[in-house]
């Protein structure tokens, strides 16, 4: 989880800040969106599997619903805080802003780790959790979806337990449920396909063939594979991807110098994306430190994990080759490595754009829902495809006519919009 010096929280808020410098933004707008509009502590008492009862700490956060009903994920991470989520629902109104989908910003946690919960202890959990909270969320004013560490089985279990409380069928509740079940093709995909429709397209700008290129990634998890395998179909080498160990309670980077093998790699990762370090090393993977991912020689690092991964410790690292850094993970870069970055000139491709594919293809996924009718895959990823690549290039429109750093830009244009809503709804 985040580096302890780092609180996600007053990071999101410095972020806002210096964009409401640039844009002028008035008083009673700044203290509205600086904070979250509603917050929601509450304890989940559950039935263990060997008959204890222990308490599980959950959260929801609401940070903005100017723009539609809030909307982001529920993570379960041992780690949890309520500042990461703050910092996390402030950054789901940004990017559902940038992108330009009718949604406003949320984000929910539990402080549990999976890795040690039978599937039936996380159930209890998942339904603990919409027990405490249906009142306070719902298709049409908040609504959940999968992120660390959750997956559409989560997803599920939640509906279902929102459902039997509310006796109706309420398809819009939640997204990334299971395709069958109301779940969108290309859901799974979405973040990491999104991540690289926008690499593809700096490449474009910068004039350069993804075949002459090669990437590393920090994370193997849902956004990190999916990337991978768009990365690699449009013939970038990935060489180096790191992950965490969970028996040895840290991380590790594999590389293969003349591309990894998405197949293989995955048919020996656990389902958290926890990669077997010896079956590895037995099918010619080198296995190094977990910060060896950032100091590869490679055009493109896409950190894919968690929030502040680059800090002033290792932004250093970072090789010369680097020319793109695309923020797979929500908030992997603090503001000081952050700085470094921008005075080097690389191009950023900042978290709230970047990874805006999962949320947006979940927007997809609740008008299908909705409907009760769904779209074919290709139909799926190619709307996904135009949103992702308009957003993208309104941004970098943006930071050139401006001379901006990406980040920058993007968050011009996600903040411009939220407070002009707040705005025409006569809330400021
Ligand atoms: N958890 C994802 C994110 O951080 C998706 C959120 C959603 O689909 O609502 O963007």
């Amino acid at each position: 989880m985040a580096d302890k010096a780092y609180n996600p929280f007053e990071m999101a808020q410095a972020q806002f800040d210096n964009v409401a410098d640039v844009l002028k933004i008035d008083e009673a707008t700044r203290k509205l969106l600086r904070y979250n509009l509603r917050e929601y502590h509450v304890s989940i008492p559950v039935r263990m599997d060997d008959g204890s009862v222990e308490i599980f700490r959950g959260f929801r956060v609401q940070h903005n619903d100017a723009r539609g009903p809030a909307k982001g994920g529920i993570r379960f991470h041992p780690m949890e805080t309520i500042d990461t989520v703050r910092a996390l629902a402030m950054w789901m109104t940004w990017k559902c802003a940038v992108v330009d989908i009718p949604l406003g910003g949320a984000k929910g946690g539990v402080v549990c780790d999976p890795h040690n919960l039978s599937m039936r202890d996380q159930e209890q959990i998942c339904r603990g959790w919409v027990r405490q909270l249906s009142k306070d969320m719902g298709p049409l004013n908040d609504i959940p979806a999968p992120d660390v560490m959750t997956s559409a089985q989560h997803m599920l279990w939640m509906l279902d337990e929102f459902e039997t409380i509310h006796g109706q069928k309420f398809p819009g509740f939640i997204t990334g449920k299971p395709v069958g079940m109301g779940g969108s093709l290309g859901r799974k995909e979405a973040t990491g396909y999104g991540v690289i429709f926008t690499v593809r397209e700096t490449l474009k700008e910068l004039n350069i063939p993804p075949a002459d290129t090669t990437a590393s990634v920090q994370g193997f998890g849902n956004v990190a594979q999916y990337a991978i395998e768009l990365y690699q179909q449009i013939w970038g080498k990935v060489i180096c991807v790191s992950c965490w160990d969970q028996k040895d309670q840290t991380s590790y980077s594999f590389r293969k110098i003349d591309g990894i093998d998405l197949e293989e790699l995955t048919s020996i990762t656990d389902r958290f994306g926890g990669i077997d370090k010896k079956k590895a090393k037995e099918i010619g993977y080198e296995v190094l430190p977990g910060d060896a991912w950032i100091e590869q020689e490679v055009d493109i690092l896409i950190p894919a994990a968690l929030e502040t991964q680059i800090t002033k410790e290792n932004v250093n690292k970072i090789s010369y080759r680097v020319k793109i850094i695309a923020e797979g993970a929500n908030g992997p870069t603090t503001p000081e490595a952050d700085k470094v970055i921008s005075e080097r000139d690389i191009f950023m491709i900042p978290d709230l754009l970047a990874n805006a594919g999962g949320v947006t293809c979940s927007y997809f996924e609740q008008v299908q829902s909705n409907m009760n009718y769904f779209w074919e895959k290709d139909e799926v990823l190619g709307k996904l495809d135009t949103k992702m690549t308009s957003a993208f290039a309104a941004v970098s429109e943006l930071a050139r006519n401006k001379k901006l750093y990406m980040r920058d830009a993007a968050y011009v244009i996600a903040i411009g919009r939220v407070a002009q809503a707040c705005k025409d709804r006569g809330w400021v």
